[in-house]
């Protein structure tokens, strides 16, 4: 079952007009919750950061965040999976072609949910391989827009690489992945790119944080040079739906001794577990 503007129904029973901008122009933002056990996973804080993609692409919220919530809880019940992942979608309305904005159109919204498919155990024991590529994409990454061209072809590099990511680099610096965020670890140290416009604020980039901090993880938040992430004992992705998964090889070559280190095992640990205490905690 989807949600689209207004009404529950089956996904086969969804129609969108074609001159939806969306279709059109690539112009509206998105979100991807993860739902474990029936519990949205940072549900808030995925609310606040769409309204923060939505301030910056100029689109009005169509709903307060206890109107997302309560739709966001009825999705939920509404499919059978135990554990989701949540897509939330909302683009400018359908209005004939035109760049400029239309006047008095109201946004689509639509959601849907899919069975959370989180990384096989294997993947998690083993670690995967990235490769390195540019990024070529535009000056506002920070905007979750659903225009995804560029990450797109640079998912597909790494595919065709045999990869699950291409860690990208803009001006000899580290931004993220095409979609996810990368840290690395050197000397015991956690390093993590600032937040700026060139990346998204993942969700998951936060939990990881706030985990090292309360766990005592030396960690740093500054800029990386490709050069550090190619001398980086341990490398990791995350995002809502890989969660946080130890990147081995690099451009062929192995990170650090090549398989996932003794920082990330902790983080995955501690990641779990703190899974597992949102679970049974009352809903916000
Ligand atoms: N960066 C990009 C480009 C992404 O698409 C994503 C999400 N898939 C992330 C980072 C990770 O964000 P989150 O942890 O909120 O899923």
């Amino acid at each position: 079952m989807i949600y689209l503007n207004g009404e529950f129904m089956p996904i086969e029973q969804a129609r969108v007009p074609v001159l939806d901008r969306g279709f059109i122009f690539g112009d509206g933002v998105y979100e991807v919750i993860p739902v474990y056990s029936r519990h949205p996973f940072r549900l808030a804080e995925h609310l606040r950061r769409l309204r923060s993609s939505l301030d910056g692409i100029r689109l009005a919220n169509p709903h307060v965040d206890a109107e997302w919530k309560r739709l966001v809880r009825r999705l939920i019940e509404l499919n059978e999976p135990e554990d989701q992942s949540l897509y939330l979608q909302v683009t400018r309305g359908v209005a004939k072609r035109d760049h400029a904005f239309p006047s008095g159109v109201a946004p689509t919204v639509f959601m849907m949910s899919n069975a959370l498919s989180t990384p096989p155990p294997e993947q998690v024991e083993k670690g995967v391989g990235a490769i390195t590529a540019a990024d070529n994409r535009w000056l506002r990454c920070d905007i979750k827009a659903i225009a995804l061209l560029p990450n797109v072809l640079l998912r597909q590099l790494a595919v065709d690489a045999g990869c699950v990511e291409a860690v990208l680099l803009r001006d000899g610096i580290m931004t993220e992945g095409a979609a996810s965020n990368i840290f690395v670890v050197k000397n015991g140290i956690l390093l993590a790119p600032p937040k700026n416009p060139l990346m998204l604020p993942g969700i998951t980039y936060d939990v990881v944080l706030e985990l090292a901090q309360a766990d005592g993880i030396k960690h740093r938040v500054r800029a990386i040079p490709e050069s550090e992430l190619r001398g980086a004992d341990e490398a990791w992705l995350t995002s809502s739906t890989k969660e946080v998964l130890a990147i081995v090889r690099l451009d062929g070559r192995a990170v650090g001794g090549g398989v996932p280190g003794p920082v990330f095992r902790r983080m995955y640990a501690l990641y779990q577990e703190y899974k597992e205490r949102v679970m049974r905690a009352p809903e916000a």
